[in-house]
């Protein structure tokens, strides 16, 4: 059988005189039997252009894809061709009075995305609309009105959209929603969670952050639920604050609520990647319940004034301390002009003594430096040892137990007020939503250590 160019489109070189030879085309439906005696079922899909030549791709009935060695197929038949459309409608969102009214923004990240078969790489491709196309269930929450502000993977959001973003919210509130929802990239979420904190104070409705570890077009994709749990906490919850909704175990069973300032992503792939730091989550939320787990949270409240204060200036930084840091490098951020360092220091506070000069240096000349701790579970202590005093003395400022990522967040915010030393560190050490607190509860630290015998007892009766 012989195919056109067209229909080959997508396969170059070994395989694709492999799919003329076999009378395959991409599109066709195949049955496969490899040389261990495997049957694969489904479709053969384009090949991305990063993927080499001696491979075909098949997406299966259940959704996952394969890759097969041409040499390691025994036998290959076309049994159907279906061309497949990815692009899901836009579809107009029903509006019912009685249902309470949700925006979506969105941003990017994988929550909006598909996968590009062209480049075998997620891309952010759905627009808002587009997925309320892909989970239908939303119209039996809310009215949902939904706006794309970018389309971008998280790791390039920056000031510039952080701004738009508050001005934005700021803008949806003062129409009166009684809630909005943040599609974004899980990367950077706990960035913009915690920037959003400091911009937008004092909110009436919920603002909750949401985003996807797995793109829709998979099926372990955790976009749907997510989604799902996202605009019931923004149309029923009563936690008025910026708040990340994401997965709380591995399994489907419930999402949790984490407040903005204290939450992390702490794992590159799970679905419940994302933990609070410092403290217990807000909320347990599944379709039809939430469980509050503490009452110390701004509650929603419709007559409160919301105040949106989009400064940021990014003159400020992290530095994560590794032992042997050369002084150089404290010294090359204050040429180029930086005037804040946020330092994660290793254990209660900690950099090496030959940091100490160029920290003094870079604190006369107006550079804040402020001191956060890489164990990020416990304070930054330095009056414990009498190097964390000398730093203290230096005038390296402590900042309890805020998150490295939160502090660097909220610098910028307070640089974009005011340059003035005591004014910026008064501000630092003042939490304007948890991003300090007095203590960390007993129950919030744990960590589930796989191998020890408590624990694989544990595991046991609670897995299913
Ligand atoms: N790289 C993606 C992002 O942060 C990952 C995701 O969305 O989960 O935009």
């Amino acid at each position: 059988m012989s195919r056109s160019n067209d229909e080959l489109k997508g396969y170059r070189g070994l395989s694709r005189s492999k799919l003329t030879e076999w009378g395959i085309r991409v599109w066709s439906d195949v049955q496969v039997l490899n040389d261990a005696g495997s049957m694969f079922e489904g479709v053969v899909l384009p090949r991305s252009e990063t993927l080499d030549d001696l491979h075909i791709v098949i997406k299966m009935r259940n959704g996952y894809n394969i890759g097969i060695h041409v040499d390691r197929v025994r036998s290959i038949k076309e049994v159907g061709y279906k061309e497949a459309v990815y692009k899901i409608p836009e579809k107009d969102f029903p509006r019912s009075p009685e249902l309470p009214n949700v925006t979506l923004l969105g941003t990017g990240g994988t929550i909006a995305s598909r996968l590009d078969y062209r480049t075998g790489a997620v891309i952010p491709a759905f627009t808002p609309g587009e997925l309320y196309g892909a989970v239908p269930e939303l119209a039996d929450i809310c009215n949902l009105q939904t706006k794309k502000l970018f389309g971008v993977f998280s790791e390039n959001m920056a000031s510039r959209e952080y701004i738009i973003l508050a001005k934005t919210i700021g803008d949806e509130i003062a129409t009166g929603v009684d809630g909005i929802v943040i599609g974004h990239g899980t990367d950077t979420m706990g960035h913009t969670a915690a920037i959003l904190n400091f911009m937008v104070q004092n909110s009436p409705v919920p603002i909750v952050v949401v985003g996807s570890q797995r793109s829709s077009d998979r099926p372990s994709s955790d976009a749907a639920l997510n989604l799902i749990h996202a605009v019931r906490a923004a149309a029923f919850g009563n936690i008025a604050e910026v708040q990340i909704c994401m997965f709380g175990p591995t399994s489907d069973r419930y999402g949790l609520l984490h407040r903005g300032t204290r939450c992390r992503k702490m794992h590159s792939s799970y679905r419940s990647a994302f933990r609070t730091i410092g403290d217990i989550p807000l909320c347990i939320v599944n379709r039809d319940s939430f469980t509050y787990l503490t009452e110390d949270y701004l509650p929603r409240d419709s007559q409160r004034q919301v105040v949106t204060d989009p400064l940021y200036d990014d003159r400020a930084t992290i530095l994560y301390y590794y032992p042997g840091m050369s002084p150089d490098l404290v010294d090359a951020l204050v040429e180029k002009g930086y005037r804040g360092i946020v330092i994660a220091g290793t254990g209660l506070g900690h950099v090496n003594k030959p940091l100490y000069p160029a920290l003094e240096r870079a604190i006369k000349l107006g550079v804040h430096v402020v001191m956060t701790v890489q164990t990020l579970w416990g304070y930054a202590q330095m009056y414990v040892y009498d190097t964390g005093r000398d730093l203290l003395d230096i005038g390296v400022v402590p900042l309890d137990n805020m998150l490295p990522e939160t502090a660097l967040m909220k610098l910028c915010w307070v640089l974009g007020h005011t340059d003035e030393h005591d004014e910026v560190l008064r501000l630092m050490r003042h939490p304007v939503n948890h991003e300090i607190t007095e203590r960390e509860p007993h129950n919030g630290y744990l960590i589930l250590q796989g191998g020890l015998p408590e624990t694989e007892e544990f595991t046991k009766s609670h897995w299913k």
